[in-house]
């Protein structure tokens, strides 16, 4: 890929682009190379845009809290994407669903359920990553994993159309589902049981 196209595609572009960026700052382990290209959408049409505009790129990687990422040394020649704070609201749906936008903590989704009530979450306190992480792992402990409290995906394809997966049509195995590799993932709904605030919260330690 050579930079200088790059930049030129983008010159009238408002969003967040670093060329030659340190992947060390993007994982929990602080490690690797540099990326050629970080992206970090502030919002979704900046997102659409830049997926557009670059559909055609084949090294294309995103990445949440990099907890389960290892990052070699060398140079990435390509794509890394990590969404903003703008995708990490988390808001209550109905009384017993939670919508969370992708780049959430798995603690804050806990925490927020515990606040209104909602049991089912207090397994995500424990995962040191975000909803979109979560949902290409399947992420789990104490018996629980992210299928389990899952109603649907909504996701971005590599061409910018923005489609939604319900979750029974998704296949969950051991840390990993179907959804294609080339889907960023935007936000979840999740489904919760009604349940005693401060029980949930004092299981949480909050
Ligand atoms: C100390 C420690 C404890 C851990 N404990 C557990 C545990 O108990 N249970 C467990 O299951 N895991 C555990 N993990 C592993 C890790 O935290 C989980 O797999 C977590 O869900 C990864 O989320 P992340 O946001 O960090 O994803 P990343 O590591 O950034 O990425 C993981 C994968 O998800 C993809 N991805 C991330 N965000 C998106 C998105 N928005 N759209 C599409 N794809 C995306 C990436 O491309 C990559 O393929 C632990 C890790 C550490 C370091």
């Amino acid at each position: 890929m050579n930079i200088k196209d790059f930049e030129n595609k983008f010159k009238n572009f408002d969003g967040s682009i670093y060329f030659n960026y340190s992947l060390k700052k993007l994982n929990w382990f602080n490690i690797g190379g540099s990326t050629k290209i970080y992206f970090k959408p502030n919002t979704l049409q900046d997102l659409i845009e830049f997926l557009k505009l670059c559909k055609d790129e084949k090294n294309f990687f995103v990445i949440g809290a990099g907890s389960n990422v290892l990052f070699k040394d060398d140079i990435f020649e390509g794509i890394v994407i990590k969404l903003s704070k703008n995708f990490s609201r988390i808001s209550l749906l109905n009384e017993n669903t939670i919508i969370a936008g992708s780049g959430a903590l798995d603690k804050s989704l806990s925490e927020f359920a515990a606040e209104n009530s909602l049991g089912g979450f207090e397994f995500l306190s424990c995962i040191p990553g975000t909803i979109g992480g979560g949902i290409r792992m399947n992420s789990g402990c104490f018996g629980r994993e992210f299928k389990d409290i899952l109603i649907s995906v909504q996701a971005i394809s590599r061409s910018g159309e923005i489609l939604t997966s319900p979750a029974k049509n998704i296949i969950f195995d051991y840390r990993s589902c179907n959804l294609p590799k080339d889907l960023t993932f935007l936000s979840a709904s999740f489904k919760g049981n009604k349940k005693k605030k401060s029980k949930l919260k004092k299981r949480l330690k909050i």
